[in-house]
């Protein structure tokens, strides 16, 4: 049986949170879903999945009154629990997690620790000059993208927000701007604007892991200073900057990304990048208007900012241990914990991210006991002593999601479903302890 077909459907599919999906449904089954979007498609249709049980203990299905009970019994038994993940929650489940978490005298962090981590370090360092997607679609004339491939990542991006609508003060749209992207020379080349292959105007080639270097002689010579073998394209860039009416800078995990472990050089400084990124862009306010903008990636990974923040005064990487809430991004991130194997218990909402976690944080991860709240159609890389599979949000149940800009959108519940959301399975756990 065809659903109604729904309109204006907001999607979780990525960061953008595109809020104008028309999708038709056929027994819990996608089968339509416009304007085109395989990534957006793909969410759906795997979240649709029926049939999982809604708990499992040890691999097997169980009862979820058993799966509760087997739960609260390993987390009072947990000396030192972390709660991780939250991403692919929304505001009510988050909320839920960092009650527990409290509760349970533990840690938290959220997948922000593995991604834009470094970034939201780099903004409470220096600051940052930013804006909405609106803002960027009704007046940006130059876009700049440093370090992200929007059309495997964001493929709706260019086409919804910022470089091929109309705005309010570009209104021939593509024509009326200037795009440009700055990436690993190694791949820069390759990247487009969309999944249709479009091309920015200026392509800025950056040797890997010099961003850095990049971006200090763009400020050198803001200031009117001289830099020696500065490559024309980046003097182009900088002529552009100091040109345009409005310019925005998208940045993502290109230029964040530190990886402790076995990255290569100059990935260990991601915060050291994008501050120098951030202040760039508050120098430009000195000659014409320019924002700067987080490439967020998963759908609602800006909401676990929100929600920690306002819950415990940070934005991942929270310690609970003393009774109120202490923030040491490097000891109290989860791959830390788990690769120094100061946590007991690891409590999951959302395993997506498991796989880029150190290896030595895998291993304890496999060796403690773990309770895991996932969607249906997820194929987590662990395998956890207790499993839920929770309600989808903006699928089954109803919730608010955090685009990448901050603003707030309201999801919707389309399929009946009688898995539980992760808010009440989270709130019965700590009604248990
Ligand atoms: S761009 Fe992202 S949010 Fe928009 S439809 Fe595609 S996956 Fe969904």
């Amino acid at each position: 049986m065809v659903t109604q077909p729904w309109t204006n459907v907001p999607c979780p599919g990525c960061g953008c949170v595109c809020d104008d999906v028309r999708l038709a449904l056929a027994d819990g089954e996608l089968i339509a879903f416009d304007p085109p979007c395989e990534l957006g498609a793909q969410w759906f249709r795997r979240h649709g999945e029926r049939g999982a049980p809604a708990a499992q203990i040890a691999g097997q299905p169980a009862s979820l009154g058993e799966s509760l009970d087997r739960a609260a019994a390993l987390l009072r038994a947990a000396d030192y629990p972390l709660v991780y993940g939250l991403s692919r929650s929304t505001t009510a489940g988050q909320r839920a997690a960092v009650a527990l978490a409290e509760r349970l005298g533990g840690a938290i962090d959220t997948t922000a620790s593995l991604c834009h981590g470094p970034s939201i370090m780099a903004l409470q360092e220096v600051g940052e000059v930013t804006s909405t997607l609106g803002e960027v679609r009704n007046r940006a004339d130059l876009v700049v993208f440093w370090g992200c491939h929007p059309a495997q990542s964001h493929p709706r991006h260019a086409e919804r927000y910022s470089v091929f609508p109309r705005g309010r003060y570009v209104p021939r749209g593509r024509e009326g701007r200037t795009v440009v992207m700055v990436g690993d020379a190694t791949q820069v080349h390759q990247w487009r604007l969309d999944p249709a292959g479009a091309r920015p105007d200026l392509v800025v080639p950056v040797p890997p892991g010099e961003d850095f270097e990049a971006l200090s002689q763009l400020r050198t010579m803001l200031r009117g200073g001289s830099s020696a073998n500065v490559p024309d394209e980046l003097r182009r860039l900088l002529d552009l900057m100091q040109g345009c009416r409005y310019g925005v800078v998208f940045f993502g995990l290109g230029i964040a990304e530190t990886s402790m472990w076995d990255g290569p050089p100059g990935r260990h400084a991601g915060h050291v990048n994008v501050a120098a990124l951030l202040q760039l862009v508050a120098e430009l306010n000195a000659v014409t208007r320019f924002t700067a903008r987080r490439m967020r990636l998963q759908g609602d990974v800006s909401g676990a900012d929100n929600v920690m923040c306002w819950q415990t005064g940070y934005p991942f990487a929270v310690d609970m241990s003393r009774g109120y809430p202490r923030y040491n991004p490097g000891e109290f991130t989860a791959s830390e914990l788990l690769a120094s194997r100061q946590t007991d218990l690891c409590l999951l909402v959302g395993a997506e991210t498991v796989p880029y976690f150190p290896a030595e944080a895998r291993e304890h991860l496999q060796a403690i006991p773990t309770i895991l709240l996932d969607y249906p159609g997820t194929q987590p890389a662990l395998a956890p002593t207790v499993r839920f599979t929770t309600s989808v949000y903006g699928l089954h149940s109803a919730g608010t999601a955090y685009r990448m800009d901050n603003v707030p959108l309201t999801l919707r519940a389309m399929l009946p479903s009688q898995l539980p959301s992760d808010e009440w399975v989270l709130g019965e756990l700590a009604r248990r302890l």
